[in-house]
């Protein structure tokens, strides 16, 4: 028998008959895992802290999403969000998937055409278009969703010097009982803004109107605003139809499904709250078939859902570097990895589960990350076991903008490793070294 390890004793208040919310002491599991694949084995070889990308995952929550609207609707079409994860692997697993590209900058546009999409498959959305960018979108077919009135004239103004005519949409905003609303992206259907743009495109000859978009919000969850949005921009398309026999080819619903996360402050988790993507697809083709558009023109519904997509499928390994004695009495715990790292930890409550073997003997315990930071906190009050210094603990369901909006700051940051789907890993982002980060500077003479 192994000899067990020393573990300093924990002084707990007895509350005897006084259970937690689910009626039952919260008992601490270890993850030592992922797909088969040990946690300890993945630090030897690409070292700590490290994220783990799940390519089986990935394809698994898109085949849930995907038939979830399929078997519903006949025309349906997913684009990827690139903003919530452009690792070129991760884009590519889910353009090998049939996904278009969502992109919402000319950065993110060039990321799209060098992972191989085809121009008429990226949809450009955003408020920050060069007249670069669109130019390259209008000769490469892209479709081109409208933010302002000023992106519009500009376009106008282009398009009489291109030989291909734009292939437009406009983004729409309106109230779909999220607040607060977001309203500061595209037009407003309330006060007809998005129908005097629509009038205003309609009128030019130089633009072709092909579809209405909207993105409601982000980690929305109810399905209930997303049938009010789909019906908003239905009785658009059929004010369209009425007025210039013109008909749109797709409604794109934007992203914003929840993911399995906890936001903080929540009462129940995430993964009991969160709607399923039946319930989303419910809600808006339900929307869609109620409305007055005609059976023979149904518009394609495009869907550049991330966050639900992708988060699951990314997990953080990192290790303890030290425990604590607060002034307080408290415990505290700091890991390698922090919110630099992992920049949904200021709205969402992560996971933090050890690797290994564990005593059920939990305490009170802040978890911080590695920077000289008062605010790099990844749980303020947590029931924790107590690792030691060098354990490994494993941060699930990461896999959602943590790759995007990292920053680099203070450390450096680590390999991304994709697990492929016969369970072989590989390096999808080498870790950063210093010459990453000095490449780019330059001395001026005088302080050489
Ligand atoms: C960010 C964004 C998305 C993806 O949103 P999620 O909440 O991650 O699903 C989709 N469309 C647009 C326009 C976006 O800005």
């Amino acid at each position: 028998m192994e000899k067990r390890r020393y573990e300093s004793p924990v002084i707990t208040r007895i509350s005897a008959g006084v259970t937690d919310k689910f009626g039952m002491k919260p008992r601490i599991k270890n993850i030592s895992d992922i797909q088969d694949i040990k946690v300890t084995e993945l630090v030897e070889k690409y070292g700590s802290p490290v994220y783990v990308l799940s390519e089986q995952t990935i394809e698994d929550t898109f085949a849930e999403a995907k038939n979830a609207f399929t078997t519903r609707y006949p025309k349906v079409q997913f684009a990827w969000s690139y903003k919530t994860n452009y690792l070129n692997a991760v884009c590519k697993i889910f353009h090998a998937q049939g996904s278009w590209a969502e992109v919402v900058s000319g950065f993110e546009y060039a990321k799209a055409l060098q992972n191989g999409v085809s121009g008429e498959k990226i949809i450009f959305n955003g408020p920050t278009k060069s007249e670069d960018d669109l130019r390259l979108a209008i000769k490469n077919k892209s479709l081109i969703h409208i933010d302002h009135f000023d992106e519009l004239y500009t376009l106008i103004e282009i398009a009489k010097t291109t030989d291909t005519k734009p292939r437009v949409a406009i983004r729409v905003n309106m109230d779909t009982t999220i607040y607060p609303r977001w309203d500061r992206f595209g037009f407003n259907y309330e006060n007809g803004e998005a129908w005097t743009a629509i009038n205003r495109i309609m009128v030019e000859p130089t633009l072709d109107l092909v579809g209405l978009h909207t993105h409601i919000g982000t980690y929305v969850m109810s399905p209930v605003p997303y049938g009010i949005a789909a019906a908003k921009l239905a009785d658009l398309a059929v004010n369209i139809s009425k007025k210039f026999n013109h008909h749109i080819k797709y409604i794109d619903m934007g992203g914003g499904f929840a993911s399995k996360n906890t936001l903080k402050g929540a009462y129940l988790p995430g993964k009991d709250t969160c709607p399923m993507f039946d319930e989303y697809a419910e809600s808006i083709v339900n929307a869609i078939f109620n409305s007055a558009i005609e059976p023979q023109h149904l518009p394609i519904l495009i869907f550049e859902t991330g966050r639900a997509l992708v988060d699951d499928a990314g997990t953080a390994i990192a290790s303890v570097i030290a425990n604590k004695r607060m002034a307080d009495g408290r415990r505290a715990m700091i890991l390698n990895i922090g919110v630099n790292m992992l920049f949904t930890s200021f709205w969402y409550d992560l996971e933090i589960y050890p690797a290994q073997n564990v005593s059920s003997h939990a305490e009170d315990t802040t978890i911080y990350g590695p920077l000289c930071m008062n605010i790099d906190v990844l749980r303020a009050a947590v029931k924790f076991p107590h690792l030691q210094k060098d354990d490994i603990v494993v941060i699930p369901r990461i896999g959602a903008y943590n790759m995007t909006q990292w920053l680099q700051f203070i450390t450096m940051r680590p390999n991304v490793v994709l697990i492929d789907k016969q369970g072989v890993t590989h390096i999808v982002r080498e870790a950063e070294t210093v010459l990453t980060i000095t490449d780019s500077e330059r001395m001026p003479e005088y302080l050489k």
